[in-house]
C-alpha cells in the first residue's frame, strides 16, 4: 500500500493517522536521514495535532535527530523555517480535509515539499520496520521556538511593497475559518496599515465557523461582510493557510483560475521570465505567457511538480488553479498569506479588484466525471482512440486534447475509480461540447479495454 498520496499521508484523525503511524514515520525519516541533523516538526490547529505531533517528536528524537518543535503554524510558515534553520520539516495537517481528518507531510531541507523518491525510500524503511535507533546518550537534543509565525511574517513584509500598501490603509475581511492562518493573516494584515476584520479567526480544531475548505459556498458571511462595511476585499485560507481566495470589493468570488492569471500578469509586468502551471490550468495562463513574450511550462497535477520545475527553469511565477500560488523569491511552495500581500500590492497601483479580475482573458469550463473498472488499462486505450482520431494530444498528465479553439483533459483520479474530463473554451456552449467528446473518448476505451 502506498503511504504518500498527492500530499503527504492522510485519513481519520487516530484511525487511520494514529500516533504509532506517527511515531514510525519520524523513525523513518530518522533512518533516512541517517541519524544525523534537525527536523523542525509543527502542526495545524487541529484537535489531533497535539498528540500526533508529540509522537513524531518522540519518533525522530529515538533516531538521534535533534527537533525544533515550532507549534502551530501554518504549512508555508514551517517551509520557510526549515529552508533557514533545519535539515528537514515534518507538518501535521490534513490541509482542506474536513475535521475529523488528520495528515502528515514532509518537509524537504530546503523547504520546499519532499520529492517523490523520497518519499518512496521512507515508505519502504516504514514497511520494513527496521528504524535506528540510537544508544541512550545520543538521543536527540530538544527545544521548541515560538518565533516561527513571526519570522515568516517579517519576510513576506520585507518581500512585498509594504510602504505603498501602508499607505493606503485598506480595508480587509479576513475569514481563517479557525485553521493555522487564524495566527498569520490578521497579523500580516495589521502589518501592512490595514483596517482588519476577521471571521473565525479563533484557532479551533473543532471548526466550528466553517469547513477547512474555502469554497464560495463556505463563504457566504465573507461575501455579506465584505459588502456590509464597504471592505477592499475579502481573504479565505484553507486550513493549513498554504492557499488563499479572494472576493472583490463587491463580495463577489474570485475564480481561482482568473486569481492565478490575474498574478502571473502582474508579476510578468515587474519582471520577465518563465512561468509554470499544471495541465489542468487555464488557457488564460497561456495567452499571458504569449503577451508577455515568455514561456509557459506545463507540468503534472501537483504543488510539487510545479515547484520543482520553476527550480529547473528559474521562473518567476507559477500555480496552480486552486488559490495554491508560488513566489520563488521568497520561497518554492505555495503560499497563502504571501499571495495576500501580493494581490495588497497590486490594489495599492489604484484599480479595484473587481476591474483587474475583468482584466485577465475570459474563458468557460465545464467538468464531469465518468466511473472506470480499470483507470489504467482505459487510459492507454483513451490515448489510442485519441490518435485514432487524429486528435491533438500532450500526455504530460492524463490526455490533454487541443483543438483550434479549446481543449479537454482526460485525467484518472488518483484516490478513486474514476476519470475526471475537464474543458475550456471561448464560449459556454464549445466547452460542453469537448467535455461530451472527451466522455465519448473515455467510454468507448473503457468498452475497448473490458472486452479485450
Ligand atoms: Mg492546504
Amino acid at each position: 500500500m502506498a503511504l504518500f498520496g498527492t500530499n503527504g499521508v492522510r485519513g481519520i484523525a487516530n484511525e487511520d493517522i494514529n500516533p504509532e503511524l506517527a511515531v514510525n514515520l519520524a523513525r523513518s525519516l530518522g533512518t533516512y536521514m541517517g541519524s544525523k541533523g534537525t527536523v523542525a516538526i509543527g502542526c495545524d490547529t487541529r484537535i489531533s495535532g497535539q498528540m500526533l505531533k508529540s509522537a513524531a517528536i518522540a519518533g525522530a528524537l529515538s533516531t538521534g535527530l535533534n527537533v525544533i518543535d515550532v507549534g502551530p503554524v501554518p504549512t508555508p510558515s514551517i517551509q520557510y523555517y526549515v529552508r533557514d534553520f533545519a535539515d528537514a520539516g515534518i507538518v501535521i495537517t490534513a490541509s482542506h480535509n474536513p475535521r475529523e481528518y488528520n495528515g502528515i507531510k514532509l518537509i524537504a531541507g530546503d523547504g520546499s515539499e519532499f520529492p517523490r523518491d523520497g518519499e518512496k525510500e521512507i515508505e519502504k524503511i516504514y514497511y520494513s520496520g527496521e528504524f535506528s535507533t540510537v544508544s541512550w546518550e545520543k538521543t536527540g537534543n530538544f527545544k521548541t521556538d515560538p518565533g516561527v509565525n513571526e519570522y515568516y511574517l517579517r519576510s513576506i513584509i520585507k518581500a512585498v511593497n509594504a510602504e505603498s500598501i501602508r499607505s493606503r490603509r485598506f480595508k480587509v475581511v479576513a475569514d481563517t475559518g479557525c485553521g493555522a492562518g487564524s495566527l498569520t493573516l490578521p497579523f500580516l494584515l495589521r502589518e501592512l496599515g490595514c483596517e482588519v476584520l476577521t471571521l473565525g479567526a479563533q484557532p479551533d480544531g473543532t471548526f466550528p465557523w466553517r469547513n477547512p475548505e474555502p469554497t464560495p459556498e463556505a463563504l457566504t458571511e465573507l461575501s455579506e461582510l465584505v459588502k456590509m462595511t464597504g471592505a477592499d476585499m475579502g481573504a479565505a485560507h484553507d486550513g493549513d493557510a498554504d492557499r488563499i481566495v479572494f472576493m472583490d470589493e463587491n463580495g463577489k468570488f474570485i475564480n481561482e483560475e482568473i486569481l492565478l492569471a490575474m498574478m502571473a500578469k502582474y508579476m510578468l509586468e515587474n519582471e520577465k521570465g518563465p512561468i509554470v502551471t499544471p495541465v489542468s490550468s487555464s488557457q488564460r495562463m497561456a495567452d499571458i505567457a504569449k503577451d508577455a513574450g515568455v514561456e509557459l511550462h506545463w507540468t503534472a497535477v501537483g504543488s510539487i511538480n510545479v515547484a520543482r520545475k520553476m527550480m529547473e527553469v528559474n521562473a518567476v511565477f507559477g500555480g496552480e488553479g486552486n488559490g495554491g500560488l508560488i513566489f520563488p523569491k521568497h520561497q518554492y511552495c505555495r503560499d497563502g498569506a504571501m499571495a495576500c500581500a501580493k494581490i495588497l500590492e497590486i490594489l495599492a497601483g489604484g484599480k479595484k479588484l473587481s476591474e483587474l479580475t475583468e482584466s485577465v482573458p475570459e474563458y468557460f469550463n465545464a467538468k464531469t466525471k465518468v466511473p472506470s473498472i480499470d483507470t489504467q488499462t482505459t487510459m492507454e486505450r483513451v490515448e489510442f482512440e485519441a490518435s485514432e482520431l487524429g486528435l491533438k494530444i500532450e500526455t504530460i498528465d492524463g490526455i490533454k486534447i487541443r483543438y483550434e479553439d479549446g481543449w479537454v483533459l482526460v485525467r484518472p483520479s488518483g484516490t478513486e475509480p474514476i476519470f475526471r474530463i475537464f474543458a475550456e473554451a471561448k464560449k459556454q456552449g464549445r466547452a460542453e461540447e469537448l467535455m461530451q467528446e472527451g466522455l465519448k473518448i473515455v467510454k468507448k476505451a473503457e468498452k475497448a479495454s473490458i472486452s479485450k
